[in-house]
């Protein structure tokens, strides 16, 4: 059974004697062949090593065993098939420091394969690495002492990508690009402000979230050239178990790696911040170079009928991660990432490609560690012929506690992010408004008129720019380019402080609250990395931006109303105020959420000229953020501009 792929590569599915004539693309491959054992991949203890790799439809499979990493020179050892096509190699000895991969053989053709389960591997991933994972661990390392966090509705996320952090000349850090940098402190940038992570502890934020920091391709970044530019997003997996090498000091030694990361994961637990792990598990880097692929060809993927590979993710192919061992071998992933290095959270890419049943495993199997594990994803609808429910924004009432990127309110506030030129609320376009109005109350079903995806607000994340598409600063450059740099600046601003007063959980692009730029690049994921680098320059030059946004966390970390945990809390005690035209007046009443203050009232006037707005209530307002004047017991606003009052 074979297969030519468009390019001419032979792709072979098996030979239907040794699987019974169960084609690899049938449901009941399955129930015939998914194994349940725990023990996938390689297990090394003082007197043996075991390899155990699952190739059903594999004629003969062998282990290499290398005595380094780049040389050719090997021994070869037979693997024993045993039970669902598990083959399984014991060697007596501890080969600690050698390197390994699998020779499959399928129907006289054969390729040579990284373990996919391979936690430690060689420079660039092409082979798996025998080693002690526990000499990886840095000094008092504790992932499971994490800062104290509760629910997911009081967190504020930060986006960052490993190498943007530190690469720009004037960070004032010493590792620059890498996991080291994360544990530098007392660094300071221009105008001798502070940089690092003593930056990041002084905004205020609860959670940093990493771009990908698993091993992704050779082709986005060689980590054999790493004194050449390169720079790549990550989004492109190679080995899902494996960390990154690029971001390490030493590629070529794979304890250095996970050391490093832990390293970094440790110093962030230690000063208060918790760490949120991107993760790619709807698509890889090349479904047919994949070791997937090699190993058990078309299991991993979604095809089309015409066995061509399905491809909503837009990367060339979709993981089919409805097929067993496939939805086992994403959650055993995240289990292995969530207790080996402490992560906190787990921030699903294109999770509109999964299914429902395989994201509910994974919070089931987070909460047996820790419930306040996060998880959100992109919870797209996308093309892909998935049979059952996709993990979407539709399916949000069958997957509680997963929250969802809101595209509503950041479409409905700057504008959407595929139509280049089109205006959002803040920016002139009035169209957006109900996508607005819903996202402050966390996309939730609020009214008749008003019904979010969410079913509480913890399922929603509400955002205004990622790492994709235009920053809202490159927005605004597009969309309103006639206008002041103070009024944009003023727009940028509001922008933010709709993100930071709405219900649900906020999520920050690292540098937004300098009003980042990327020169307009409106998707960066390979480019200069002078495009990418946080810009301490303008950090410095944007203080003033900068202590704006402290002012709004500190504001929505004071008041719990901010946060309201449930939906009917939301409902009963956010109430939309009469406004003129343009302007968006709420309050948070009768001690909202447990807060100490009575009631909150919030007012965002996003017209350019002056607003007049009564009180709602008789109640002694004190302003509790932004610039206000009262005339005549009414708020005078200005234009493009937030303020937030407290009735004690
Ligand atoms: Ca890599």
């Amino acid at each position: 059974m074979a297969v030519q792929k468009e390019n001419d590569e032979k792709i072979l599915y098996g030979d239907p004697s040794i699987t019974n004539g169960i084609s690899v693309f049938d449901e009941e491959f399955d129930k015939v062949y998914a194994y349940d054992g725990q023990d996938l991949g390689l297990t090394l203890t003082d007197e043996s090593t075991m390899f155990k790799v699952w190739a059903p439809t594999a004629n003969d499979v062998e282990v290499y065993v290398y005595s380094d990493d780049l040389g050719t020179n090997k021994k070869i050892y037979k693997m024993i098939r045993g039970e669902k096509g598990v083959w399984i190699y014991t060697h007596p000895k501890n080969l600690d420091g050698h390197y390994y991969t699998y020779h499959i053989e399928i129907e006289g053709n054969s390729k040579e394969a990284a373990d996919p389960y391979a936690r430690l591997v060689g420079v660039n991933g092409d082979r798996g690495y025998i080693g002690d994972l526990s000499k990886s661990n840095p000094v008092g390392f504790q992932p499971f002492e994490k800062p104290p966090f509760f629910l997911p509705t009081d967190g504020i996320i930060y986006e960052l990508h490993v190498r943007d952090f530190s690469m720009h000349p004037k960070s004032g850090m010493k590792h620059k690009g890498k996991f080291l940098a994360f544990t530098e402190t007392g660094t300071t940038g221009p105008g001798n402000s502070p940089t690092g992570i003593d930056y990041l502890r002084s905004l205020g934020i609860t959670h940093v979230q990493l771009l990908p920091v698993f091993d992704y391709s050779t082709e986005s970044v060689d980590e054999e050239k790493l004194d050449t530019e390169q720079y790549n997003w990550g989004y492109d997996p190679k080995n899902y178990n494996a960390v990154e090498g690029s971001y390490s000091t030493d590629p070529y030694d794979p304890l250095t790696r996970v050391y490093e990361l832990k390293q970094a994961i440790q110093k962030m637990h230690d000063i208060g911040l918790r760490v949120i792990m991107d993760v790619v598990y709807n698509h890889v880097f090349d479904a047919y170079r994949m070791s997937f692929s090699k190993i058990v060809p078309g299991y991993y993927f979604r095809y089309l009928d015409n066995h061509k590979l399905a491809n909503g993710s837009h990367c060339g192919n979709d993981t089919a991660s409805e097929r067993a061992m496939v939805r086992k071998f994403i959650v055993e992933s995240v289990i292995y990432w969530a207790k080996e290095f402490g992560i906190d959270g787990f921030r699903f890419d294109l999770m509109g490609l999964h299914d429902v049943e395989t994201m509910n495993e994974i919070r089931v199997e987070l909460d047996k560690i820790d419930r306040s594990i996060m998880m959100i994803g992109e919870g797209w609808n996308l093309h892909t012929p998935l049979k059952g429910k996709k993990a979407n924004q539709k399916n949000a009432a069958d997957m509680p506690r997963i929250a969802q990127f809101n595209d509503g309110i950041r479409d409905g506030v700057r504008g959407s992010a595929i139509r280049f030129e089109e205006k959002g609320l803040v920016t002139g376009n009035r169209k957006y408004l109900g996508n607005v109005l819903s996202g402050i109350t966390g996309a939730i079903s609020y009214s008749s008129q008003m019904q979010g995806f969410a079913q509480e607000p913890n399922q929603t994340v509400t955002y205004m720019e990622a790492h994709d598409n235009h920053t809202v600063w490159d927005k605004l450059l597009v969309t309103n380019l006639e206008e002041s740099e103070e009024i944009r600046t003023k727009m940028h601003r509001l922008a933010s402080a709709i993100m930071m007063t709405s219900q649900g959980i906020p999520f920050i692009h690292a540098g937004q609250e300098f009003m980042r730029t990327k020169n307009g690049v409106e998707n960066s994921y390979r480019s200069d990395t002078s495009i990418n680098w946080l810009d301490w320059e303008r950090a410095n030059e944007r203080e003033s931006d900068v202590d704006f946004m402290r002012k709004l966390i500190r504001l929505r970390r004071k008041h719990p109303a901010f946060r309201m945990k449930t939906s009917e809390q939301i409902r009963k005690n956010l109430v939309f105020e009469g406004a003129p035209v343009g302007v968006i007046a709420y309050t948070l009443r009768n001690h909202a959420n447990g807060d100490e203050a009575k009631h909150i009232f919030v007012i965002h006037n996003t017209n350019k000229h002056d607003a007049i707005i009564p009180f709602p209530l008789k109640e002694d307002w004190k302003v509790g953020f932004g610039e206000v004047e009262i005339i005549k017991g009414k708020v005078k606003l200005r234009g493009m501009e937030t303020v937030v009052f407290v009735a004690e």
